[in-house]
């Protein structure tokens, strides 16, 4: 059994946007490889406050970091500092403002894009600060990661669809377009993670809307999916919260926390 974790964060993407186009994973859904769940983003519905709540389990309203221009590092435990002090190796292909919140602020690329640091609580990290920058250079990235440094905890958080949805909006054929794109993209890598008994957990920080952004308590920007893959997983019927998925993956990792988590998702 392996239970080294990939968390992927497919930013800006929209609950039924992913049902509808994302056919591979839909795919694995139908035949039983997968489960797929709906979450509630917490608030604001924006991605950097989301980071830290998907990564900490504390709301945006608890940690303080309440709009993407806090530009800090956070005051919590993480999966990245959990694991780092317990043991465990930690990696991630993301956008620079992980960085920002769990190694060092501010971002500066030239020391922090190509980031190898035993010390450091992502100890393996390749961040960009361009929001077109490809998703499939980025899943290069992760999966260089994952070769090259065998992490226990890998994050790998594209940007591409909602780059898409603040161009284009929600109800747009280039939005859900690139959503197809990412899941054809994942589509390449996915089966190697799968037979290697990884633990997969794919998911998003919040939606999008008409207007071209997200933030406020509209469903369409808050209403976002989980897709799970592992023989760790029940795969019941049950309600997760995106405060729980920081539990989630620290016990999946095996760690020691206090975070909240859902038991029943886990067998
Ligand atoms: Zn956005």
């Amino acid at each position: 059994m392996n239970d080294k974790v990939i968390l992927v964060v497919l930013d800006g993407l929209n609950l039924k946007v992913a049902q509808d186009c994302l056919g591979y994973l839909n795919g694995l859904v139908e035949h039983k490889k997968a489960s797929q769940y709906s979450l509630y983003s917490e608030l604001p519905s924006l991605s950097r406050p989301l980071y830290e709540c998907i990564l900490t389990g504390i709301t945006p309203v608890e940690s303080g970091i309440v709009h993407n221009n806090v530009t800090r590092r956070s005051l919590f435990d993480s999966i990245f500092s959990l694991a780092q002090s317990q043991g465990k190796a930690t990696a991630a292909a993301a956008y620079h403002w992980v960085s920002e919140l769990y190694n060092r602020s501010p971002y500066d690329a030239i020391r922090d894009r190509h980031t190898h640091n035993e010390s450091l609580q992502i100890q393996h990290g390749i961040f960009y600060h361009w929001d077109h920058y490809p998703d499939q250079a980025l899943l290069l990235d992760g999966e260089y990661l994952r070769q090259e440094f065998d992490p226990d905890f890998l994050l790998v958080h594209s940007m591409n669809i909602d780059d898409a949805g603040h161009k284009f909006g929600l109800d747009s054929a280039e939005y859900r377009n690139s959503a197809r794109q990412a899941d054809v993209i994942l589509s390449d890598f996915l089966p190697a993670w799968i037979e290697e008994g990884y633990q997969i957990l794919i998911t998003s920080d919040h939606g999008m809307n008409n207007d071209r952004s997200h933030g406020g308590t509209l469903a369409e920007e808050r209403e976002v999916p989980l897709y799970l893959i592992g023989n760790r997983f029940s795969h019941f019927d049950v309600s997760i919260k995106q405060t729980e998925i920081c539990g989630l993956v620290c016990e999946l990792l095996g760690l020691e926390h206090q975070k909240a988590f859902a038991a029943d998702v886990l067998v």
